[in-house]
């Protein structure tokens, strides 16, 4: 068994690298306190108050991962009620599923085989190997287990845990592939996590994870994919540096456009195991993009810094010329944005969401701007639409369009621009 307590957080402050310990992580930004980005309010929860935290993003000079410096609790972060269904996104459904059919094709899987997905939201990823004839199980702790059951993904509603590991060793025996798609940078016990895969899997099992990537989130400015819910930030080199502290060996890296960039990373049971060039040749990515060092983190800072004050002016004065905005779109990941940036209701007094959308009728963390239904904003043709959701603009902006919208269009990053 793998000693696993280094990698194992507690709640509050984190002075030491979450990955290899060192404990002289530097500060890149200071996003200032922010609540938590998908602690959306209900009307009724206006009249209490709302915790914030501190959000800093820092760099380990070590290992090279990038990483924020306080832990909130999960219970917090992700609540029962969550509002975050992937299977809503088609663009993010597509990807989820495409994870399933890659691992297929790569690792000869076969019917019957067994394939578990942690932090398995409603099931869109395992519904991939499902179709494939392979047995099929979730782990997801919110409410959205239900969604996933009633469509027929068979979800345990639990974190996972090293209990929940042998309870599904016990029940279904070894598994194949182990999946972890965009949470194994939330995970606050790391460690007991790696350790309850490695004893899940059967010898030669693959563990497949995907996390935003680094060199996307420096190169495209997404300091606002930085929020509580992700308390890791890695490269390449950071992931095996991880990894080498228990029975895996990274044998094969995939850089997929999730979430505005992330690399999807194959880590296979055993030590020492052949490596995919595709490994070797991101490192050298890596290094010679210098990501080992502070220069390309000093030229992030300045960029968020600036496309903040851009912003920023750009609102104020249409704001004092007498032209509405609106907010398109409510990912987490507006709620840093719109906090960062001090955009409150008198500025942008509503964003619009699908119809479909779950967080209809609540209000955005920290502003409280209302969340409303598209419609309001089809039938308004504000001035000025923000798109929040921005990562994902050319289908968003297409589909506006299409819908009808008139509003002039502002992407916010990597640096702001209005189309017309
Ligand atoms: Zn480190």
């Amino acid at each position: 068994m793998s000693d696993n307590s280094r990698h194992d957080l507690d709640h509050g402050p984190i002075r030491k690298c979450q990955a290899c310990g060192f404990d002289g992580l530097e500060l890149v930004i200071d996003l200032g306190h922010q609540p938590p980005c998908d602690s959306l309010l209900t009307p009724a929860q206006l009249d209490e108050a709302e915790n914030t935290y501190p959000l800093r993003f820092l760099r380990c000079p070590n290992c090279s991962l990038a990483q924020i410096d306080y832990a909130v609790a999960p219970e917090v972060l992700f609540y029962a009620d969550y509002p975050y269904r992937s299977g809503i996104t088609s663009t993010l459904a597509h990807n989820l599923r495409s994870t399933g059919f890659k691992a297929i094709e790569k690792f000869l899987l076969n019917p019957g085989d067994l394939a578990v997905d942690i932090g398995s939201n409603d099931g869109t990823l395992l519904s991939a190997f499902k179709e494939k004839g392979m047995r099929v199980l979730g782990v997801e702790p919110t409410n959205i287990a239900n969604i996933a059951n009633e469509n027929g993904i068979p979800t345990i509603q639990r974190f996972f845990t090293q209990e929940v590991s042998r309870q599904v060793r016990e029940e279904h025996g070894l598994a194949s592939v182990v999946t972890a798609a965009n949470m194994f940078a939330h995970v606050e016990k790391l460690g007991s996590l790696i350790s309850g895969v490695e004893s899940l899997l059967a010898d030669g099992g693959i563990f497949i994870t995907e996390s935003h990537y680094l060199l996307d989130l420096l190169e495209t400015v997404q300091y606002d994919s930085i929020y509580h819910e992700h308390l890791k930030y890695y490269s390449l080199k950071s992931l095996i540096r991880v990894f080498s502290e228990y029975n895996f060996t990274i044998t094969d890296v995939d850089r997929i456009e999730n979430y505005g960039g992330s690399i999807r990373v194959y880590a296979v049971k055993g030590r020492n195991l052949p490596i995919s060039e595709t490994v070797t040749r991101l490192l050298a990515e890596e290094e010679r993009k210098g990501l080992y060092t502070s220069a390309p983190f000093k030229v992030f800072a300045e960029r968020v810094r600036k496309s903040k004050f851009d912003l920023q002016q750009l609102l104020f004065n249409a704001k004092a010329n007498g032209k509405t905005v609106v907010g398109v779109g409510c990912p987490g990941r507006s709620s840093t944005l719109v906090n960062y940036c001090g955009i409150d209701v008198d500025v942008m007094p509503i964003i619009a969401e699908q119809s479909s959308s779950l967080k209809l009728g609540l209000r955005l963390p920290g502003k409280h701007i209302p969340i409303v239904d598209e419609k309001l904003m089809f039938e308004e043709q504000p001035d000025y639409a923000l798109i929040l959701s921005w990562h994902y603009w050319r289908p968003i902006v297409k589909n506006l369009r299409a819908k009808g919208l008139k509003s002039k269009i502002i992407i916010p990053l990597p640096d702001v621009r209005v189309m017309e």
